[in-house]
């Protein structure tokens, strides 16, 4: 399992067309496909544009883009941030901006993850992405997914964002994995940043192959599933 990687994928993509089946790709998007923290960058700095709090200007022109992770507050109490009620304003504000069209635009490709996404396409494959963004953000996610040369517009790319945005992204994902089982194809590998997701997948499918992507989980993640194939990047 462990010397299986991209590259395997691929063949077998190809293998599936070869014998006349769909080989079935789940690309997560949020941190695994797609790069959020220039939209997450975005977004503190046009808090602290408006905030009137020069320290928190100040210590947010210091946080460089690469250090953004899950909680968006966790970079200004590092350097000593201690003000409740800004940060807490700025969760607030995190809310309101970071599932919207406005700001995923910034959005951009993780390295190699579009070119991987046309290697499956070429090869015959359906690339699948299955992602806990609501539906009110499709608009600019597919904006962002055309932009950052992502097939999308073909009939072997589907994209499933999860219909109420106060459906758990487990739940919703569980709930998937069903709908892509009936597809009537093969799921030949799957990729996600989140250890439970993953591991969700590999219940669901044991035969795929599912790769744990990078190193961005929530707080709550339990430790990775020993059956995935874990990978710093798609250039790993
Ligand atoms: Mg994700």
């Amino acid at each position: 399992m462990s010397v299986f990687g991209l590259t395997e994928v691929i063949d077998a993509v190809a293998l599936q067309a070869r014998e006349g089946r769909l080989g079935i790709v789940v690309l997560d998007l949020d941190s695994t496909a797609i790069d959020t923290r220039p939209r997450q960058h975005r977004i503190l700095r046009d808090f602290a544009a408006g905030h009137g709090d020069l320290q928190l200007s100040e210590l947010v022109e210091q946080i460089p883009e690469a250090e953004l992770g899950y909680r968006i507050e966790a970079p200004l109490e590092r350097r000593g941030y201690t003000d409740a009620a800004s940060l807490a304003a700025l969760h607030a504000f995190w809310g309101a901006c970071f599932f919207t069209d406005a700001y995923c635009v910034h959005d951009r490709a993780n390295p190699g993850a579009a070119a991987f996404a046309r290697r499956v396409f070429g090869a015959g494959g359906l690339v699948y992405y299955l992602t806990g963004r609501p539906e009110q953000m499709a608009q600019g996610t597919l904006q962002v997914l055309c932009r950052e040369g992502f097939p999308i517009l073909s009939g072997r790319a589907v994209l499933h964002m999860k219909p109420d945005v106060g459906l758990g992204d487990h739940g919703f994902k569980r709930g998937a994995m069903k709908e892509i089982g009936r597809l009537g194809g093969r799921v030949v590998a799957t990729f996600e940043n989140e250890p439970a997701h993953a591991a969700a997948f590999l219940e669901a499918f044991p035969r795929a192959v599912h790769f744990l992507v990078g190193d961005i989980r929530s707080p709550q993640a339990p430790e990775p599933h020993p059956g995935l194939v874990a990978i710093p990047s798609f250039h790993g």
